[in-house]
């Protein structure tokens, strides 16, 4: 049994949710490995893992699928007692402007950012609180430098639902300090993983990396970094908070 329990990483099967599935296996975690569709990258990183003498497992499902969350946690009380939750799983939609955008583009882009990190870790506070007979753990979301800086003409709908994480961030770690859970949050600013090109410009971050203050992009790994230590004991009094790994990019707070 893995000495600090179940982690859940929601879209661990690629980027940044992949390398922080890697790191909390190596820290001691069970991680299940939740993915949306991309079984082979899934199932790479939970080989990667077991190689390594670790442990873990792929699930599918769509965090925006209530039925389908149910599915991910049942399988994380399948292998052991579930300590931790990063709420990863998140898309981008092809750029556009506000003024072209669709109810149906917006229903989507919300669903999976926030409704669907909030149903994560309302399944999780329901394992890990003291309130339900759960011995705690810690949530980390994934905000994004998007969230202060707007995303204008690329994807302020996107921009905005990392805005609703800073708040449900905030909020839920108010709600259960008292319940032995902490929630925290990491802000990446442009890192470079196959996010980008998503919104129709694959050569987004190799264009925009002179123009950084490292004069670079960053990394999925130096992302998963900052989760790890908010997952930790090292961060026993931290809650409610936000660490930002921009490379020094302004982000205005
Ligand atoms: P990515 O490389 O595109 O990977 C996205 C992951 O999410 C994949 O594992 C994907 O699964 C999964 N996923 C997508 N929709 C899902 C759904 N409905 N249910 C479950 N899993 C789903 O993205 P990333 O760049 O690593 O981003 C990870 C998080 O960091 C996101 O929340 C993103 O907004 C945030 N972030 C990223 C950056 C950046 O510059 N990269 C900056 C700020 C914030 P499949 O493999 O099955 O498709």
């Amino acid at each position: 049994m893995a000495r600090n329990g179940v982690l859940v990483v929601t879209g661990g099967s690629r980027g940044i949710g992949a390398a922080t599935s890697l790191l909390a296996a190596e820290r001691g975690w069970a991680v299940v490995v939740n993915y949306a569709g991309n079984v082979a990258a899934a199932e790479a990183v939970v080989s990667h893992i077991r190689k390594a003498g670790g442990e873990a497992i792929a699930v599918r499902g769509d965090v925006s699928q209530p039925e389908d969350v149910e599915h991910i946690f049942a399988a994380a009380d399948r292998i052991g007692v579930l300590t931790g939750l990063v709420n990863n799983a998140g898309i981008i939609l092809p750029a556009q402007r506000v003024d072209e955008m669709n109810a149906e583009r917006l229903a989507r882009g919300f669903a999976v950012n926030v409704t669907g990190s909030f149903l994560c870790a309302g399944a999780a506070v329901r394992r890990m609180s003291s309130k339900f007979g759960g011995k705690g753990g810690a949530i980390v979301n994934l905000s994004s430098g998007a969230s202060k800086l707007g995303g204008a003409n690329v994807y302020v709908d996107y921009a905005a639902s990392k805005g609703a994480i800073d708040s449900f961030t905030v909020g839920l770690a108010l709600e259960v300090a008292g319940d032995g859970i902490r929630v925290n949050a990491v802000r990446p600013g442009v890192i470079d993983t196959e996010i980008h090109a998503s919104t129709g410009d694959p050569g987004r971050v190799q264009r925009m990396a002179a123009s950084l203050p490292m004069a670079r992009a960053g990394t999925a790994q130096e992302v998963a970094r900052a989760v790890l230590w908010l997952l930790s004991d090292e961060a026993s009094y931290s809650t409610g908070t936000t660490i930002t790994v921009s490379g020094g990019r302004a982000i205005v707070p």
